[in-house]
């Protein structure tokens, strides 16, 4: 058995924000980031934006 555990890095990993209420749309490496897209974008539009985390391969 290996001592050492491979740990995977979640570099792979994505943020999706999208808007309900317009095309806007927005792929984020991080969650702050996309949380931040989606902060911005509520306060200028007052739309209704969702953030969706995809898993990478
Ligand atoms: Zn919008």
């Amino acid at each position: 058995m290996s001592k050492t555990k491979s740990h995977r890095s979640n570099a792979s990993a994505r943020y999706h924000v999208v808007c309900r209420d317009c095309p806007t749309e927005s792929v984020e490496r991080t969650g702050v980031a996309a949380a931040q897209v989606r902060s911005e974008h509520v306060a200028e539009t007052g739309h209704r934006v969702v953030v969706g985390a995809l898993s990478g391969e």
